[in-house]
């Protein structure tokens, strides 16, 4: 018999979706003071689900989601299915009286989340809140009243709506609201966790999902990198940055929190805060922007931003696609940075951007390739920073790099990683060439290559596409699509 069903309170139901904590949760912290049903569905409604290494993050996040909730007397009630039908089940069963649950800006989500909360009215009150962002994406506009395209800008209004968030506890008791004739999935039976193969050996020591997983990583990060994050922050051979992308992504911690902590602790220890720190918070606003563009222009996920790019002239190139995914392009820095998201399903933020260039500039591949490679393979895989990331890299997004900035990786590779450790980490077939080879193998001697076993074709292939001439191929291209504009470089596509 449950609390609820012997004082007769009928509860609430808080529906977790990306907000997989209990600290600083407003939908939980505010039902918190009813009987309790907490919630999570796996929506089989999704166009578009969690991919493969997201759903391993999914599957051990919610573990610690129910461990924590346990200890405090709660169950935590996993359904498959429709989320309206299974939410007017649960409703009509325990006589629930309201539902609670934190913003999602998917466009897919808010439309969802408009439906259910208009087929609801006049059964149970929705109870809406914003956990997962440091603005409300409806409030923030430019001085004529339209959304921000541009970052600086955005980032300027943004700090000054953020100055001192306030960070609600993690409620200490609650009351069990869940009847026992409710029943619940069990987790293993979502099969979430990769089998034949399972792939995902290597992530159980890079990650550790959950929410207390989410606070060490930032604590760590606090009392080191931090310091030196404004330089290190490209190096992808050092631990240079926070590395706390999938905890946020699945909500493990708030926005809010990490914004307040870094706060707290560098102002204590500065005496004030460095460019070091205001930099990280810049970056956790790009995070902040990208989910306000999608809010804004939900054709962000399938389309370029700026419309001239619907006539760019992609390259299907499927074999070309599937050596850039298998990290066997014959460009070092980029074969790192795709084994290195194989293997860890996370890559560093500045090998995301060489690689992503390498596909839709030097392959011409479209950007929507790339993008939904990403949304398997990474844990911290997320509509908004994803397509926003490509489309700022493919330079049809808005406030994007320029498509003619085209990365040369070589000279990327020789920048951010001179001593070759990150190549040397995840293409191990080349760790004892010297440095000054590592990210042009192919310049060096028969002798060399013959002394420390290196076969071009055989055991490190040949460069998929010659730099320089994939480079004129690709602003070619570009010039084909825009017409001459007096401006030059201002051009509409630009
Ligand atoms: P830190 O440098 O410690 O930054 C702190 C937080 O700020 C990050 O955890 C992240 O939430 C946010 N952030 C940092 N950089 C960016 C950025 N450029 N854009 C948006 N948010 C940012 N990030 C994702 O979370 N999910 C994605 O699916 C994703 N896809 C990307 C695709 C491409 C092609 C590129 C170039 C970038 C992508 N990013 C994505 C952004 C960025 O690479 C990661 O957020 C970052 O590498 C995460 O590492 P970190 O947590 O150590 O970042």
């Amino acid at each position: 018999m449950t609390l609820s069903s012997v004082t007769g309170s009928p509860p609430v139901i808080v529906w977790f979706r990306n907000d997989l904590r209990l600290e600083d949760n407003p939908a939980l912290y505010h039902a918190a003071e009813s009987p309790l049903l907490p919630l999570f569905i796996w929506d089989e409604n999704d166009p578009r689900p969690p991919g493969g290494a997201s759903r391993w993050w999914l599957n051990k996040s919610l573990g610690r989601l129910q461990e924590s909730l346990k200890q405090r007397g709660l169950n935590l009630v996993l359904k498959k299915g429709r989320p309206l039908e299974i939410i007017q089940e649960l409703a009509r069963q325990t006589h629930a009286t309201g539902l609670y649950w934190n913003h999602c800006y998917d466009p897919y989500s808010r439309q969802r989340d408009t439906l259910i909360q208009d087929s609801l009215s006049g059964t149970l009150t929705c109870h809406r809140f914003n956990g997962s962002f440091l603005c409300d994406p409806q409030t923030l506009l430019n001085q004529t009243g339209k959304p921000y395209q541009v970052f600086t800008p955005f980032w300027k209004a943004l700090q000054q709506t953020v100055q001192r968030p306030q960070i609600l506890p993690a409620p200490q008791y609650f009351q069990d609201g869940c009847p026992s004739s409710v029943e619940s999935d069990t987790l293993e039976s979502w099969g979430l966790h990769p089998k034949q193969p399972d792939w995902s050996g290597e992530f159980e020591t890079v990650w550790q999902p959950g929410e207390a997983g989410a606070y060490a990583r930032l604590e760590t990060f606090l009392m080191t990198a931090v310091k030196n994050y404004k330089a290190e922050r490209n190096i992808p051979g050092l631990e240079g940055t926070s590395r706390l992308s999938p905890h946020l992504h699945w909500g493990e911690i708030s926005p809010q929190t990490v914004w307040a902590r870094t706060l707290e602790t560098v102002w204590s220890r500065n005496q004030g805060l460095d460019p070091d720190a205001w930099h990280f918070l810049s970056e956790l606003a790009w995070r902040e922007f990208s989910s306000y563009l999608l809010y804004h222009f939900p054709q962000l996920l399938h389309r370029p931003l700026r419309e001239a790019f619907l006539a760019f002239p992609w390259r299907e190139d499927p074999e070309g696609l599937g050596l850039w995914q298998k990290g066997l392009t014959g460009y070092p820095i980029v074969d790192a940075g795709m084994r290195q998201l194989w293997r860890t399903g996370w890559m560093h933020n500045r090998v995301r951007m060489i690689v992503a260039s390498f596909l839709v500039k030097d392959l011409m591949v479209s950007w929507t390739e790339g993008e939904k490679w990403f949304w398997d393979t990474l844990v911290d895989g997320d509509h908004a920073n994803n397509a926003a990331s490509w489309q700022w890299v493919a330079g049809c997004g808005a406030d994007a790099a320029p498509y003619f900035r085209i990365f040369n990786p070589v000279l990327q590779g020789e920048k951010f990683d001179p001593q070759g450790h990150y190549v040397r980490t995840w293409v191990p077939e080349l760790a004892l060439l010297p440095d000054s080879l590592i990210h042009c193998p192919w310049q060096a001697s028969p002798s060399i290559l013959q002394k420390i076993g290196i076969t071009f074709g055989t055991t490190y292939p040949y460069p998929l596409v010659d730099h320089g001439v994939a480079r004129k191929r690709a602003l070619e291209a570009l010039q084909s699509t825009s017409k001459p504009h007096p401006l030059g470089q201002n051009s509409p596509l630009f």
